[in-house]
Protein backbone atom coordinates (compact mmCIF):
# COMPACT_ATOMS: atom_id res chain seq x y z
CA UNK A 1 0.00 0.00 0.00
CA UNK A 2 1.50 3.32 -1.33
CA UNK A 3 0.45 6.41 0.39
CA UNK A 4 1.70 9.57 -1.20
CA UNK A 5 2.40 13.25 0.12
CA UNK A 6 2.23 16.23 -2.13
CA UNK A 7 3.74 19.47 -1.92
CA UNK A 8 0.96 21.59 -0.82
CA UNK A 9 1.02 24.71 -3.31
CA UNK A 10 -2.58 26.22 -2.10
CA UNK A 11 -1.59 30.45 -1.61
CA UNK A 12 -0.34 30.70 1.78
CA UNK A 13 -0.06 27.31 2.44
CA UNK A 14 3.07 26.23 4.44
CA UNK A 15 1.85 22.92 5.97
CA UNK A 16 2.48 19.46 5.19
CA UNK A 17 0.00 16.51 5.82
CA UNK A 18 2.67 13.98 6.84
CA UNK A 19 5.46 14.85 9.67
CA UNK A 20 8.51 12.77 9.68
CA UNK A 21 7.48 10.87 12.87
CA UNK A 22 4.68 9.92 11.20
CA UNK A 23 5.93 8.69 8.42
CA UNK A 24 7.87 6.43 10.89
CA UNK A 25 4.39 5.52 12.50
CA UNK A 26 2.99 4.40 9.00
CA UNK A 27 5.87 2.24 7.75
CA UNK A 28 6.20 0.31 11.17
CA UNK A 29 2.56 -0.72 10.17
CA UNK A 30 4.00 -1.50 6.48
CA UNK A 31 2.54 1.12 4.68
CA UNK A 32 4.96 2.45 2.29
CA UNK A 33 4.99 6.49 1.83
CA UNK A 34 6.10 8.47 -0.91
CA UNK A 35 6.94 12.44 -0.36
CA UNK A 36 7.30 14.85 -3.12
CA UNK A 37 10.62 16.89 -3.27
CA UNK A 38 10.50 19.90 -0.80
CA UNK A 39 7.27 18.71 0.46
CA UNK A 40 8.03 19.53 4.09
CA UNK A 41 10.26 22.80 4.07
CA UNK A 42 7.38 25.53 4.74
CA UNK A 43 7.00 22.85 8.18
CA UNK A 44 10.96 23.18 8.14
CA UNK A 45 11.69 19.23 7.19
CA UNK A 46 13.98 18.64 4.63
CA UNK A 47 13.44 15.61 2.28
CA UNK A 48 16.67 13.79 4.29
CA UNK A 49 14.24 14.26 7.42
CA UNK A 50 11.86 12.15 5.43
CA UNK A 51 14.24 9.64 4.14
CA UNK A 52 15.55 8.86 7.26
CA UNK A 53 11.87 8.38 8.94
CA UNK A 54 11.50 5.63 6.24
CA UNK A 55 9.84 7.77 3.28
CA UNK A 56 10.53 7.57 -0.58
CA UNK A 57 11.29 11.16 -1.97
CA UNK A 58 9.66 11.60 -5.94
CA UNK A 59 10.39 14.77 -8.20
CA UNK A 60 8.08 13.69 -10.76
CA UNK A 61 4.11 14.53 -9.30
CA UNK A 62 2.81 12.40 -11.98
CA UNK A 63 4.50 9.46 -11.02
CA UNK A 64 3.90 10.18 -7.17
CA UNK A 65 -0.21 10.12 -8.34
CA UNK A 66 0.35 7.52 -10.56
CA UNK A 67 1.21 4.70 -8.23
CA UNK A 68 -0.74 6.33 -5.11
CA UNK A 69 -2.79 4.17 -3.12
CA UNK A 70 -3.95 6.61 -0.59
CA UNK A 71 -3.18 10.27 -1.15
CA UNK A 72 -3.32 12.37 1.98
CA UNK A 73 -3.25 16.69 1.67
CA UNK A 74 -4.47 19.09 3.81
CA UNK A 75 -6.79 21.39 1.23
CA UNK A 76 -8.38 19.94 -1.69
CA UNK A 77 -7.04 18.42 -4.34
CA UNK A 78 -7.34 19.80 -7.64
CA UNK A 79 -9.84 18.42 -10.37
CA UNK A 80 -6.34 17.51 -12.36
CA UNK A 81 -4.71 15.59 -9.66
CA UNK A 82 -8.12 13.87 -9.12
CA UNK A 83 -7.80 12.51 -12.56
CA UNK A 84 -4.41 11.74 -12.28
CA UNK A 85 -4.98 9.18 -9.46
CA UNK A 86 -5.72 5.69 -10.40
CA UNK A 87 -9.63 4.47 -10.15
CA UNK A 88 -10.08 3.47 -6.99
CA UNK A 89 -8.10 5.13 -5.12
CA UNK A 90 -8.39 6.82 -1.60
CA UNK A 91 -8.04 10.50 -0.42
CA UNK A 92 -7.96 12.13 2.93
CA UNK A 93 -7.83 15.76 3.50
CA UNK A 94 -10.01 18.95 4.29
CA UNK A 95 -12.72 18.49 1.48
CA UNK A 96 -14.86 21.40 2.08
CA UNK A 97 -17.95 18.64 1.08
CA UNK A 98 -20.86 20.83 2.60
CA UNK A 99 -19.94 24.15 1.52
CA UNK A 100 -18.23 23.13 -2.15
CA UNK A 101 -20.10 20.02 -2.77
CA UNK A 102 -19.43 20.18 -6.46
CA UNK A 103 -15.81 20.41 -6.64
CA UNK A 104 -16.00 17.21 -5.78
CA UNK A 105 -17.57 15.61 -9.08
CA UNK A 106 -14.41 14.98 -11.04
CA UNK A 107 -13.44 12.56 -7.54
CA UNK A 108 -16.96 10.72 -8.03
CA UNK A 109 -16.65 10.26 -11.88
CA UNK A 110 -13.21 8.89 -11.50
CA UNK A 111 -14.60 6.36 -8.71
CA UNK A 112 -12.17 7.89 -5.75
CA UNK A 113 -12.75 6.96 -2.58
CA UNK A 114 -12.98 10.27 -0.79
CA UNK A 115 -12.76 10.96 3.07
CA UNK A 116 -13.04 14.50 4.69
CA UNK A 117 -11.28 15.49 7.71
CA UNK A 118 -14.17 17.62 8.25
CA UNK A 119 -16.43 14.91 8.39
CA UNK A 120 -14.82 12.73 10.81
CA UNK A 121 -17.94 12.14 13.72
CA UNK A 122 -16.64 14.16 16.76
CA UNK A 123 -17.30 11.01 19.20
CA UNK A 124 -14.54 10.15 21.64
CA UNK A 125 -13.29 6.97 19.48
CA UNK A 126 -12.25 9.57 16.69
CA UNK A 127 -11.27 12.51 19.54
CA UNK A 128 -7.30 11.91 18.21
CA UNK A 129 -8.43 12.39 14.45
CA UNK A 130 -10.51 15.83 14.88
CA UNK A 131 -8.15 17.92 12.86
CA UNK A 132 -11.06 20.56 13.29
CA UNK A 133 -10.32 21.07 16.75
CA UNK A 134 -6.28 20.78 16.03
CA UNK A 135 -6.57 24.22 13.07
CA UNK A 136 -9.25 25.81 15.31
CA UNK A 137 -6.51 25.63 18.34
CA UNK A 138 -4.23 27.21 16.39
CA UNK A 139 -6.26 29.51 14.59
CA UNK A 140 -7.52 30.78 17.86
CA UNK A 141 -3.98 31.44 19.12
CA UNK A 142 -2.93 33.20 16.20
CA UNK A 143 -5.55 35.28 15.87
CA UNK A 144 -5.25 36.82 19.97
CA UNK A 145 -0.93 37.55 18.23
CA UNK A 146 -2.93 39.04 15.36
CA UNK A 147 -4.62 41.60 16.99
CA UNK A 148 -1.87 42.11 19.49
CA UNK A 149 0.17 43.10 17.12
CA UNK A 150 -1.91 45.80 15.38
CA UNK A 151 -3.53 47.61 18.42
CA UNK A 152 -1.73 50.67 19.04
CA UNK A 153 -1.47 49.34 22.82
CA UNK A 154 -0.13 46.88 25.33
CA UNK A 155 -2.30 43.92 26.85
CA UNK A 156 -1.28 43.48 30.20
CA UNK A 157 -1.95 46.09 33.02
CA UNK A 158 1.49 47.55 33.96
CA UNK A 159 1.96 49.52 36.93
CA UNK A 160 5.22 51.52 36.50
CA UNK A 161 6.86 54.87 37.52
CA UNK A 162 5.49 56.86 34.75
CA UNK A 163 2.00 55.57 35.88
CA UNK A 164 -0.54 52.66 35.40
CA UNK A 165 -1.27 51.16 31.95
CA UNK A 166 -4.88 49.57 32.19
CA UNK A 167 -4.96 46.05 30.56
CA UNK A 168 -6.42 45.52 26.77
CA UNK A 169 -10.28 44.38 26.60
CA UNK A 170 -10.79 41.48 24.28
CA UNK A 171 -13.78 40.28 23.46
CA UNK A 172 -14.61 36.78 21.72
CA UNK A 173 -17.59 35.90 20.02
CA UNK A 174 -18.37 32.07 19.60
CA UNK A 175 -16.55 29.68 22.60
CA UNK A 176 -16.06 26.69 20.68
CA UNK A 177 -12.65 25.32 19.98
CA UNK A 178 -11.08 28.60 18.18
CA UNK A 179 -12.63 30.78 20.84
CA UNK A 180 -11.47 28.71 23.98
CA UNK A 181 -7.93 29.09 23.07
CA UNK A 182 -8.31 32.94 21.97
CA UNK A 183 -9.55 33.44 25.54
CA UNK A 184 -6.85 31.59 27.07
CA UNK A 185 -4.01 33.12 25.37
CA UNK A 186 -5.94 36.72 25.41
CA UNK A 187 -5.82 35.52 29.30
CA UNK A 188 -1.98 34.76 28.91
CA UNK A 189 -1.02 37.97 28.09
CA UNK A 190 -2.96 39.66 30.71
CA UNK A 191 -6.24 41.28 29.18
CA UNK A 192 -9.60 41.56 30.25
CA UNK A 193 -11.45 38.80 28.29
CA UNK A 194 -15.03 39.00 27.72
CA UNK A 195 -16.66 35.78 25.67
CA UNK A 196 -20.31 35.08 24.23
CA UNK A 197 -21.79 32.02 22.78
CA UNK A 198 -25.25 31.04 22.16
CA UNK A 199 -24.51 27.34 24.02
CA UNK A 200 -24.87 27.84 27.97
CA UNK A 201 -22.42 24.98 27.85
CA UNK A 202 -19.79 27.13 26.62
CA UNK A 203 -20.50 29.29 29.89
CA UNK A 204 -19.01 27.08 32.35
CA UNK A 205 -15.52 26.83 29.86
CA UNK A 206 -15.39 30.60 29.54
CA UNK A 207 -15.86 31.22 33.14
CA UNK A 208 -12.82 28.49 33.75
CA UNK A 209 -10.79 30.18 31.74
CA UNK A 210 -10.89 33.57 33.77
CA UNK A 211 -13.21 35.38 31.74
CA UNK A 212 -16.71 36.55 31.85
CA UNK A 213 -19.49 34.86 30.11
CA UNK A 214 -22.39 37.28 28.48
CA UNK A 215 -25.87 35.86 28.81
CA UNK A 216 -28.39 36.91 26.56
CA UNK A 217 -31.93 36.14 26.90
CA UNK A 218 -32.85 33.87 24.17
CA UNK A 219 -36.14 33.21 25.20
CA UNK A 220 -35.56 29.56 26.21
CA UNK A 221 -35.15 28.21 22.62
CA UNK A 222 -33.25 25.58 21.63
CA UNK A 223 -29.70 26.47 20.51
CA UNK A 224 -27.48 23.24 19.99
CA UNK A 225 -28.34 20.02 17.98
CA UNK A 226 -27.74 16.51 19.99
CA UNK A 227 -24.23 16.54 18.68
CA UNK A 228 -23.82 19.49 20.90
CA UNK A 229 -23.03 21.95 18.00
CA UNK A 230 -24.97 25.20 17.84
CA UNK A 231 -28.18 25.22 15.46
CA UNK A 232 -29.07 28.16 13.20
CA UNK A 233 -30.72 30.99 15.05
CA UNK A 234 -33.92 32.82 13.76
CA UNK A 235 -33.44 36.42 13.06
CA UNK A 236 -35.14 37.62 16.17
CA UNK A 237 -32.33 35.55 18.77
CA UNK A 238 -29.60 36.71 16.36
CA UNK A 239 -30.69 40.32 16.76
CA UNK A 240 -30.92 40.14 20.60
CA UNK A 241 -27.04 39.15 20.58
CA UNK A 242 -26.35 41.77 17.97
CA UNK A 243 -27.81 44.21 20.03
CA UNK A 244 -25.46 42.92 23.27
CA UNK A 245 -22.22 42.80 21.26
CA UNK A 246 -22.66 46.49 19.63
CA UNK A 247 -22.80 47.63 23.30
CA UNK A 248 -20.08 45.44 24.41
CA UNK A 249 -18.00 46.18 21.09
CA UNK A 250 -17.88 49.98 22.35
CA UNK A 251 -15.72 49.22 24.65
CA UNK A 252 -13.36 46.40 23.39
CA UNK A 253 -9.73 47.01 22.27
CA UNK A 254 -9.53 43.54 20.41
CA UNK A 255 -12.52 41.31 19.27
CA UNK A 256 -12.37 37.95 17.74
CA UNK A 257 -15.12 36.16 15.85
CA UNK A 258 -15.64 31.93 15.72
CA UNK A 259 -18.86 31.85 15.24
CA UNK A 260 -19.72 28.89 12.80
CA UNK A 261 -22.94 26.68 12.54
CA UNK A 262 -21.74 23.44 10.95
CA UNK A 263 -22.87 23.42 7.37
CA UNK A 264 -24.59 26.64 6.93
CA UNK A 265 -23.79 30.65 6.22
CA UNK A 266 -21.37 31.72 9.47
CA UNK A 267 -24.31 33.70 11.29
CA UNK A 268 -23.96 38.13 11.03
CA UNK A 269 -22.98 38.69 14.79
CA UNK A 270 -21.93 42.45 13.88
CA UNK A 271 -22.65 45.02 11.22
CA UNK A 272 -20.87 48.20 9.82
CA UNK A 273 -22.89 50.16 13.37
CA UNK A 274 -21.54 47.57 15.47
CA UNK A 275 -18.18 48.38 14.11
CA UNK A 276 -18.64 52.09 13.77
CA UNK A 277 -19.40 51.79 17.10
CA UNK A 278 -15.62 50.62 18.58
CA UNK A 279 -12.86 52.92 18.83
CA UNK A 280 -9.93 54.74 17.11
CA UNK A 281 -7.27 51.73 17.09
CA UNK A 282 -9.28 48.89 18.02
CA UNK A 283 -9.28 45.38 15.51
CA UNK A 284 -11.55 42.95 14.56
CA UNK A 285 -10.55 39.84 13.79
CA UNK A 286 -13.33 37.54 12.10
CA UNK A 287 -12.19 33.63 11.75
CA UNK A 288 -14.97 32.81 9.96
CA UNK A 289 -14.17 34.62 6.76
CA UNK A 290 -13.96 31.38 5.19
CA UNK A 291 -18.00 30.46 5.55
CA UNK A 292 -19.45 33.68 4.71
CA UNK A 293 -17.69 36.00 8.10
CA UNK A 294 -19.28 36.97 11.43
CA UNK A 295 -19.12 40.88 10.62
CA UNK A 296 -20.52 42.38 7.41
CA UNK A 297 -17.87 44.61 6.75
CA UNK A 298 -15.09 42.14 6.74
CA UNK A 299 -13.38 40.54 3.45
CA UNK A 300 -11.76 37.01 3.30
CA UNK A 301 -8.06 37.53 3.31
CA UNK A 302 -8.15 41.51 3.01
CA UNK A 303 -7.62 44.27 5.69
CA UNK A 304 -10.54 46.94 5.92
CA UNK A 305 -10.70 49.99 7.68
CA UNK A 306 -13.43 51.21 8.94
CA UNK A 307 -13.35 55.27 11.14
CA UNK A 308 -9.97 54.18 12.80
CA UNK A 309 -11.13 50.33 13.42
CA UNK A 310 -9.09 47.46 11.69
CA UNK A 311 -11.22 44.10 10.76
CA UNK A 312 -9.11 41.44 9.28
CA UNK A 313 -10.85 38.41 8.24
CA UNK A 314 -7.60 35.78 7.58
CA UNK A 315 -8.90 32.22 6.06
CA UNK A 316 -5.59 30.35 6.86
CA UNK A 317 -4.43 31.00 10.39
CA UNK A 318 -2.95 27.75 10.71
CA UNK A 319 -0.78 27.60 7.91
CA UNK A 320 1.06 30.91 9.21
CA UNK A 321 2.41 27.96 12.53
CA UNK A 322 2.92 25.67 10.10
CA UNK A 323 5.52 23.50 11.93
CA UNK A 324 2.81 22.81 15.45
CA UNK A 325 0.04 22.73 12.61
CA UNK A 326 1.55 20.28 10.85
CA UNK A 327 2.66 18.43 13.86
CA UNK A 328 -1.29 18.37 14.96
CA UNK A 329 -2.57 17.37 11.04
CA UNK A 330 -0.52 14.80 10.78
CA UNK A 331 -1.08 13.46 13.67
CA UNK A 332 -4.65 13.39 12.62
CA UNK A 333 -4.46 11.91 9.61
CA UNK A 334 -2.55 9.08 10.85
CA UNK A 335 -4.59 7.61 13.86
CA UNK A 336 -7.40 8.16 10.73
CA UNK A 337 -5.28 6.22 8.01
CA UNK A 338 -4.44 3.81 11.25
CA UNK A 339 -8.03 2.28 11.05
CA UNK A 340 -7.51 2.21 7.04
CA UNK A 341 -4.50 -0.41 7.03
CA UNK A 342 -4.71 -3.88 7.62
CA UNK A 343 -1.52 -6.18 7.85
CA UNK A 344 -0.09 -3.13 5.10
CA UNK A 345 -3.62 -3.59 2.36
CA UNK A 346 -5.63 -0.95 2.21
CA UNK A 347 -9.13 -2.17 4.08
CA UNK A 348 -12.27 -0.06 4.05
CA UNK A 349 -14.91 -0.73 6.60
CA UNK A 350 -17.62 1.67 5.75
CA UNK A 351 -19.39 -0.04 8.88
CA UNK A 352 -17.00 1.53 10.49
CA UNK A 353 -18.39 4.35 12.47
CA UNK A 354 -15.93 6.65 12.31
CA UNK A 355 -14.42 5.64 8.58
CA UNK A 356 -18.69 5.16 6.89
CA UNK A 357 -19.64 8.81 8.31
CA UNK A 358 -16.34 10.81 7.05
CA UNK A 359 -16.79 9.39 3.56
CA UNK A 360 -17.63 11.45 0.78
CA UNK A 361 -17.73 9.46 -2.25
CA UNK A 362 -16.84 5.60 -3.01
CA UNK A 363 -17.45 3.71 -5.99
CA UNK A 364 -19.03 6.60 -8.13
CA UNK A 365 -21.53 7.10 -5.74
CA UNK A 366 -22.50 10.29 -2.95
CA UNK A 367 -21.65 8.16 0.90
CA UNK A 368 -23.14 11.36 2.72
CA UNK A 369 -26.66 11.89 3.00
CA UNK A 370 -25.78 16.26 3.05
CA UNK A 371 -23.73 16.19 0.29
CA UNK A 372 -26.00 14.14 -1.68
CA UNK A 373 -28.86 16.34 -1.43
CA UNK A 374 -26.83 19.04 -2.01
CA UNK A 375 -25.81 17.73 -5.47
CA UNK A 376 -29.21 16.54 -5.71
CA UNK A 377 -28.24 12.84 -5.73
CA UNK A 378 -29.33 9.81 -3.46
CA UNK A 379 -26.95 8.91 -1.17
P1 LIG B 1 -17.86 25.72 15.47
O1 LIG B 1 -16.55 26.10 14.86
O2 LIG B 1 -18.89 25.04 14.66
O3 LIG B 1 -18.52 27.06 16.09
C1 LIG B 1 -17.79 27.91 16.96
C2 LIG B 1 -18.71 28.42 18.06
O4 LIG B 1 -19.66 29.35 17.53
C3 LIG B 1 -19.53 27.34 18.77
O5 LIG B 1 -19.21 27.33 20.14
C4 LIG B 1 -20.97 27.76 18.52
O6 LIG B 1 -21.82 27.48 19.60
C5 LIG B 1 -20.81 29.25 18.32
N1 LIG B 1 -21.94 29.92 17.65
C6 LIG B 1 -22.70 29.49 16.61
N2 LIG B 1 -23.65 30.41 16.29
C7 LIG B 1 -23.50 31.43 17.15
C8 LIG B 1 -24.16 32.68 17.33
N3 LIG B 1 -25.18 33.04 16.57
N4 LIG B 1 -23.72 33.50 18.32
C9 LIG B 1 -22.68 33.14 19.11
N5 LIG B 1 -22.00 31.99 18.98
C10 LIG B 1 -22.41 31.14 18.03
O7 LIG B 1 -17.66 24.88 16.79
P2 LIG B 1 -16.44 23.98 17.29
O8 LIG B 1 -15.43 24.87 17.91
O9 LIG B 1 -15.99 23.12 16.20
O10 LIG B 1 -17.13 23.10 18.45
C11 LIG B 1 -18.49 23.19 18.76
C12 LIG B 1 -18.86 22.17 19.83
O11 LIG B 1 -18.38 20.88 19.58
C13 LIG B 1 -18.37 22.52 21.21
O12 LIG B 1 -19.37 22.11 22.10
C14 LIG B 1 -17.19 21.65 21.38
O13 LIG B 1 -16.85 21.44 22.73
C15 LIG B 1 -17.69 20.42 20.72
N6 LIG B 1 -16.57 19.56 20.32
C16 LIG B 1 -16.61 18.24 20.68
C17 LIG B 1 -15.56 17.41 20.32
C18 LIG B 1 -15.56 15.95 20.68
O14 LIG B 1 -16.37 15.53 21.45
N7 LIG B 1 -14.64 15.18 20.13
C19 LIG B 1 -14.50 17.90 19.59
C20 LIG B 1 -14.50 19.24 19.23
C21 LIG B 1 -15.56 20.06 19.59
Amino acid sequence: MNIAVLNENGPGEARVALMPESVKKLVALKAAVSVETSAGLGAARTDDDYREAGATIVSDRNKLLGSADVLVGIGRPSADVFKKLKKGAVVLSFLRPLDEPGELVPALEHGLTTFSMELVPRITRAQAMDALSSMATVAGYKAVLLGADRIPRMFPLLMTAAGTVPPARVLVLGAGVAGLQAIATARRLGAVVEAYDVRAAAGEQVRSLGAKFLEVDLGGIQTEDKGGYAVELSEEALKRGRDLIAEQARSADVIITTAQVPGRRAPVLMDEDAVKGMKRGSVVIDLAGATGGNVTVSKPDEVVERDGVIIMAPTNLPATIPVHASQLYSRNVTSFLSLLIKDGELHLDMADDVVGPSCVTHEGKWMNHRVAAAMGAAA
